[in-house]
Formats: C-alpha cells, sequence, structure tokens
C-alpha cells in the first residue's frame, strides 16, 4: 500500500508541508480528527500542482481555526453556521477548515441544510469521486486513504464522475466546476455524468447558480493556470452566459489574456507572488461596455474600490506609460523609483498591453528581474559580521550599497566588498600577502575570526534575465545572485515581491515601524 504520508512530505511544497504539520499538532490538542481532503488529496495522486489545503474535522472547526488565528495564521472568513474557516499563513499557503457535513438540498441553487456527518458520509457528499478521497491525519489511522466512492479508479481513467444523478440539481455549480476541472486536468466527464450533464443544460439548470457561488467561481477561473483554455471550455458549452449573454457573443479577449498569462508564469518563476484576478476579469470584460461590466462586477460580489480597478486599469496604465515614455533614457535608480510603488500587476499589465514598446518593456523588465532581485540581495549578512549593529545606520549603509549596484559602480566582488567596508567605516583590508607568505598560511589553521573578505558575498546581484528589448539605461552591476526564493506572501492586494532571505535582522527590523526597510 502506497506510503501516503511519505508522498504527501515529497510533494508538498516546504511551506505547505510545515502548515499541515502545525494544524496537525494543534488538531491533536483539541483531539479532533482531522483529515485532509479534496483538491490536495486529487493531485496528489495525478501528480499536479498542489494549490491550497482542504481540511476536515469531525466536530467543530472553529475552535481549532481561532487556535490557529492566535497563533498568527490570518482569517479570511470564519462562518459560523456552517463551520467553516478560510485562513491564510504568513507564507502564503492558504487553506480551508470544514466541519464534516451531510447537506440536504431542497431546491436547486438554494444553499443546503448542513448537519454535522462523519468523514465518509462528507466525502460522499461531494462534487466528483476524484474530489471525494480524504488522507487521515489522525494518530491511530494517520496516512489511511479513505475513497469511499473510488475516485481513485476514475482518476486512473482520466474521468470525473458525479456521484449521484442529482448533483447538478443540487448544486448547478457543478455544471462549471466540471468543465473548469476537465480542462485543468485534462479529464473527460465519465458517460453517465456527461448524459446528466447535458440534461441538466438542456434543463437551464445553470440559471440557478446563485450571484455569490458565481463569483467565487469566477475568481477561480481567473487563477486558473490556463484561463484562456477553462475560459475556452466554458464558451464551448455556452456557458459565459451564466454570466451574461453578451459575454457568451462577443467573447473575452482571449489574446490580450494569453499574452498576460505568460508574463505572469514568467514573473511567479521569479519569486513574484500574483494575485491575478482583477487583470484576468479585465479581460474576461473587456469586451462589453463600461456599463455592463460594472453591473457584472458588482453581481459577482466585487467591492466598489475593486470594480473601480478593473474599469480603470487602462486609464492607470496610460498614465504610467507616459511618465516612463517621456525621457529617452532614465538611469536605472529612476527606473526603480518610479516603477517601487506600484502593484506588480499593473507592471504585468503594462507588459501584456504594450509588448510592441522595446523601451518601456526594457524598463519594466529591467525593474522586476534586475533591480529588485538585487534589492532582495542586500549584503545583510556580511554587514553583521563587519559588526553593524542593526539601527537606522545599518539601513542607511545598505540603501547606499543598493544604489552603487544600481549605479553599475560595484563590478566585482571584492569591489563590492571593499564599498560595503568603506560605508560600514572599517579599514582597508591589509595588502594580499605574497605568494611564499601564503603557501606559509596554507599550512597554519585558519583563523577563527569571521573575515568578511574570506567569504563570498550572499547577497551579489541577480542573475540577469535576458531582456526582451535593449536596455536603454544604464546596465546594473553584472549581476550574480542565486535565484530568487520563491516564497513569502505579501498579503493579498498589497505589492508581490520576490521573497526575503530569512534572516534575524530582518526580523527585528520588521518590527520596528520604519519607512520602508531595506532588508524585506
Ligand atoms: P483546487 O485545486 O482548485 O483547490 P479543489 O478540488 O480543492 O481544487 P476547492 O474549491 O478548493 O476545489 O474545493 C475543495 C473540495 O470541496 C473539492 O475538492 C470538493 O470535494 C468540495 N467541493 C467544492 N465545491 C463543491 C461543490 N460545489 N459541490 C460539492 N463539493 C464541492
Ligand atoms: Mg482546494
Amino acid at each position: 500500500m502506497p506510503d501516503y504520508i511519505f508522498m504527501l512530505e515529497s510533494r508538498l511544497s516546504p511551506e505547505q508541508l510545515q502548515a499541515l504539520n502545525q494544524i496537525q499538532q494543534e488538531a491533536q490538542e483539541l483531539s479532533l480528527n482531522l483529515y485532509l481532503v479534496g483538491g490536495a488529496v486529487r493531485d496528489l495522486m495525478t501528480g499536479s500542482p498542489i494549490r491550497d489545503l482542504d481540511f476536515v474535522v469531525e466536530g467543530n472547526p472553529l475552535r481549532l481555526a481561532r487556535k490557529l488565528e492566535a497563533g498568527g495564521v490570518r482569517r479570511l472568513l470564519l462562518d459560523p453556521d456552517n463551520r467553516t474557516a478560510e485562513m491564510v499563513l504568513a507564507d502564503g499557503v492558504s487553506l480551508s477548515i470544514e466541519m464534516a457535513r451531510t447537506e440536504f438540498y431542497q431546491a436547486p441553487g438554494k444553499p443546503a441544510q448542513v448537519s454535522p456527518a462523519s468523514i465518509l458520509e462528507d466525502l460522499r457528499r461531494r462534487d466528483f469521486s476524484a474530489n471525494a478521497m480524504g488522507i487521515s491525519l489522525t494518530p491511530g489511522s494517520r496516512g489511511l486513504l479513505l475513497d469511499p466512492t473510488n475516485g481513485l479508479a476514475d482518476i486512473e481513467n482520466r474521468e470525473l464522475r458525479v456521484l449521484h444523478n442529482y448533483s447538478f440539481v443540487h448544486d448547478p455549480l457543478r455544471l462549471l466546476r466540471l468543465v473548469r476541472f476537465t480542462s485543468r486536468l485534462g479529464f473527460r466527464p465519465e458517460p453517465r455524468s456527461k448524459e446528466l450533464f447535458d440534461t441538466a443544460l438542456e434543463r437551464n439548470y445553470q440559471d440557478y447558480i446563485t450571484p455569490e457561488a458565481l463569483g467565487r467561481e469566477v475568481a477561480q477561473i481567473a487563477r486558473e493556470e490556463n484561463v484562456v483554455a477553462v475560459l475556452k471550455a466554458i464558451a464551448e458549452y455556452e456557458l459565459l452566459e451564466v454570466l451574461h449573454p453578451l459575454l457568451q457573443k462577443r467573447k473575452p479577449d482571449y489574446d490580450g489574456l494569453a499574452k498576460l498569462q505568460r508574463y505572469c508564469q514568467q514573473a511567479a518563476g521569479a519569486g513574484y507572488r500574483l494575485d491575478p484576478v482583477n487583470l484576468a476579469l479585465h479581460y474576461m470584460l473587456r469586451r462589453l461596455k463600461p456599463r455592463l461590466q460594472k453591473q457584472l462586477l458588482a453581481k459577482l460580489g466585487l467591492k466598489k474600490a475593486e470594480v473601480k480597478q478593473v474599469l480603470g486599469m487602462d486609464k492607470e496604465t496610460r498614465h504610467w506609460v507616459k511618465l516612463l515614455g517621456r525621457r529617452r533614457t532614465m538611469s536605472p535608480r529612476q527606473v526603480y523609483q518610479l516603477l517601487d510603488p506600484l502593484p506588480v500587476e499593473l507592471l504585468l499589465f503594462i507588459l501584456a498591453e504594450y509588448s510592441d514598446k522595446k523601451r518601456i518593456q526594457a524598463k519594466i523588465y529591467n525593474f522586476l528581474f534586475k533591480y529588485r532581485p538585487l534589492r532582495q540581495r542586500l549584503p545583510v549578512r556580511e554587514l553583521q559580521l563587519m559588526g553593524v549593529q542593526p539601527g537606522p545606520k545599518f539601513d542607511q549603509i545598505l540603501e547606499k550599497y543598493f544604489e552603487a549596484q544600481l549605479d553599475a559602480k560595484l563590478r566585482s566582488r571584492p569591489q563590492q566588498l571593499r564599498y560595503l567596508r568603506t560605508l560600514a567605516g572599517l579599514p582597508k583590508p591589509s595588502p594580499k600577502p605574497v605568494k611564499k607568505e601564503k603557501e606559509k598560511e596554507k599550512e597554519k589553521k585558519p583563523a577563527l575570526a569571521p573575515h568578511a573578505e574570506t567569504k563570498p558575498l550572499a547577497s551579489s546581484p541577480a542573475k540577469p534575465v535576458a531582456d526582451p528589448a535593449p536596455a536603454e539605461a544604464k546596465p546594473v552591476a553584472k549581476p550574480s545572485a542565486p535565484p530568487l526564493p520563491s516564497k513569502a506572501a505579501p498579503p493579498k492586494k498589497a505589492l508581490a515581491r520576490p521573497a526575503q532571505p530569512p534572516h534575524r535582522a530582518a526580523k527585528r527590523t520588521a518590527e520596528k515601524p520604519k519607512k520602508k526597510s531595506l532588508r524585506r
């Protein structure tokens, strides 16, 4: 029998694994039976990337959610009626915790009546067999796979199978979920499920999808890795009509979306964590009149500020493009100062919209893939080793160092170190020993005190990303840093940035309210 815990440990990201261990421990302390369910188990079996972690507890999950919250996990939603919580950890791992339940549906699209149940009953009330598996995280049965509807066999056949004849009647949102998952996973609907799907469409069950459920689903669609393929599949079944008949007719801007997707993937690969929902919505709806877009976005549950953001994207972009294009040459420092306050999502939108403007592209590329990574790799550790205490002077030194890097003044490592020593107020290192002395020294034991000069700079600048266009600005100091660490979530809507290297000094400064910490 496969060791599912071992599989989990090897497939989850370090951050997800840490979240899993944390929640397991907290559940154990509360004597709650805990199970990992849904997409994470499905993706474990299919080998697809595991996106979020869905948990079920037998009993009340709210105590567990509150305990996690007290430990610093951010709460996104706590629904005492349905006993459901959605949370996100500081490093961006999102998780849901639900009470094991049965659902009783009275009418299509109407919320079900929920009552506590066992995990096996809970798994049987789900949408598709592939999504109806669980792995126990409870001592005694830890690692046991629960698969009451034989999802594993359907995964092997690459099929999505609904669990009973009334599945789409009870919850018509499953129509959209079926199309989305068949597209994402490359599965087909199992023949009987397809019949039920077709019948549901003939009878227009999709009209019973509530706006709230639709809003949540549209956000899920927008976060799909291949959003264009998912939307095209939905349009093929004429299900874009659920959003608006005119959208089905005019279709989303697939080309724009595809371009955006490529840039988003590149940024994600460089460690930026993005929330592409509003960008994707913009491309989905842009062929409709603004008034209709506004109505639709409000219907989907977007807040006023978000509606404004989606509708105003073109105008805002024009403003920044004008500023970027105004001067033929801009120093890296000027580019950095101009672009640093902008959300990364907006920069990606500009890249997608102005792909023919080489000069603007080069500036944004340099900013995202050279200057920002340099900022992540400031020589914090080296400065500490030089004996500089964290504080305003520490920050000033790093700021000066960063500026010198942007100005391409620090080309080699010895140069970087010399400059850092000068900024730290240390005397110049003694000249290199002559060869004979060197050989003698080799025989001696190395000195105990860490001499910064003997260590490579951990924070030398990043590997260059090939420019899509010739950079017009002065090149930065020869980039040479290790690849960006890929995790560290900014809160949603905040600037997405590549992750910061963990170090104590950074934590210390993060606690202080400061204008802008250099050591992210
Ligand atoms: P993803 O990888 O996108 O997170 P997922 O399958 O985990 O995929 P979620 O929306 O996170 O999707 O839902 C978690 C689980 O909850 C699903 O796997 C499924 O078991 C169940 N579920 C979600 N929505 C429904 C629904 N409308 N009807 C029945 N079960 C559902
Ligand atoms: Mg999920």
